[in-house]
This record gives structure tokens, C-alpha cells and sequence, in this order.
């Protein structure tokens, strides 16, 4: 199972990529969460990285590549992987090919879709607590005192990141990039559309299916 799973921020591919990475036991390669590691960590690449983050500048396609070659030779990927965030570019993926060998042959993609406007909804009406972290959803799951977290009473808060305008960005330079992504799989017949709308567990039945 090489599974490579793109999906717009907000999409919930991160749960989705974790429940499925349990499924088949295999690791759930997410390159933010590596990037973050790294950084907090310090390493060479975490220090490259991260001050081309402070720039606002992307991580280039090098740097990209060099962290997943590495992940990917360590003993637990060998039977397989749930990529998440890579590639993101025609580069990068062009480049994974030569990594995990035999043209593609057993990598999978999938897509999970989800509408702008959908994932403007489920983050702008998104509330945490500044305390707990517990996270609560103005329409589907508000807490049951206005602003206030039914677990530890604190005040329940709209991230700064994520006002409409600030998701809508962050959507369109998903789209952007990702694009030429998604054709370049197309064209090999190795993606998977997958409707991602819907409840967690509707949406997990509809990937497994998808893979089998
Ligand atoms: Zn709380």
C-alpha cells in the first residue's frame, strides 16, 4: 500500500490519512508534521526550513525531496506509505517516481474532494478553546454556553488564521499548485476521486472502498 493522499486544507484528509495509516499499519508520512519536528527539533533541515518559512517563502522542491527520500528508506515504510502533503509539486512528483522505483507501478493516489465553499464553512464557524484545545463548530457541535468550553470553562475562541478571506487564500494556492498534480496521476490512471463530504466515518468507507 504507497498511498498518496491530496486534499485541500481543511478537508479532513489529516484524520482520514491517520485512520487509514491504522488500517493497513503502515506510517502516515505527513510533511507538515515533519517540517514542524524538524524545526522544533533543529536540525539542519528544520533550520534551512524554517528560515525560509519566516520569509513567507515555500519550502523549496530540494529540500522537500531530500526529507521524504530519507523518511521513505527508514525500515517501516518498506511495506508501505500514506504521503500526505508530498508531492505538491510536478517536480516533486516527478521525482518520487525515481524514489520509490518501478515507475509508479504500485503507488495509489487519492483525492479526497471537498467544495470551497464547504471548507470556508466548516473552518470560519470552527471555535477552540484557548484552554483545553477542545474544538467546537458553531452549527454542528457548538458548546452549550455561547463562547464558553462545556469541558473546562474557558473561553472558546476563532483562530486569527481563519477568517474567510485568509481560508479562501490558503484554498487558492492549494488549487494552484496542486492541479498540475492531479493531472500528472490522472494521466497515469493511478487517481482516485473520492467524495469527501459527509460524516468521518461515511467518508472512511468511501476511501477504503475506493482502495479496494
Ligand atoms: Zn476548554
Amino acid at each position: 500500500m504507497k498511498i498518496i493522499f491530496i486534499g485541500p486544507p481543511g478537508s479532513g484528509k489529516g484524520t482520514q490519512a491517520k485512520r487509514l495509516a491504522g488500517r493497513f499499519e503502515i506510517p502516515h508520512i505527513s510533511t507538515g508534521d515533519m517540517l514542524r519536528e524538524a524545526v522544533a527539533a533543529g536540525t539542519p533541515v528544520g533550520q534551512q526550513a524554517a528560515s525560509i518559512m519566516a520569509a513567507g517563502q515555500l519550502v523549496p522542491d530540494d529540500l522537500m525531496i531530500r526529507m521524504i527520500d530519507d523518511r521513505l528508506s527508514r525500515p517501516d515504510a518498506t511495506k508501505g506509505f500514506i504521503l500526505d502533503g508530498f508531492p505538491r509539486t510536478l517536480v516533486q512528483a516527478e521525482k518520487l517516481e525515481t524514489i520509490v522505483g518501478n515507475g509508479n507501478g504500485s503507488l495509489r493516489v487519492l483525492q479526497l474532494l471537498v467544495p470551497d465553499d464547504a471548507i470556508v464553512r466548516r473552518i470560519t464557524l470552527r471555535r477552540t478553546c484557548a484552554q483545553c484545545g477542545a474544538i467546537y463548530h458553531l452549527e454542528n457541535q457548538p458548546p452549550a454556553n455561547d463562547s464558553v468550553c462545556d469541558r473546562c470553562g474557558a473561553e472558546v475562541i476563532a483562530r486569527p488564521d481563519d477568517t474567510e478571506e485568509a481560508v479562501r487564500k490558503r484554498l487558492e494556492s492549494f488549487h494552484r499548485q496542486t492541479m498540475p498534480v492531479a493531472t500528472f496521476y490522472k494521466s497515469k490512471s493511478i487517481l482516485r476521486e473520492v467524495d469527501g463530504i459527509g460524516p468521518v466515518d461515511e467518508v472512511f468507507e468511501r476511501i477504503e472502498q475506493s482502495l479496494a
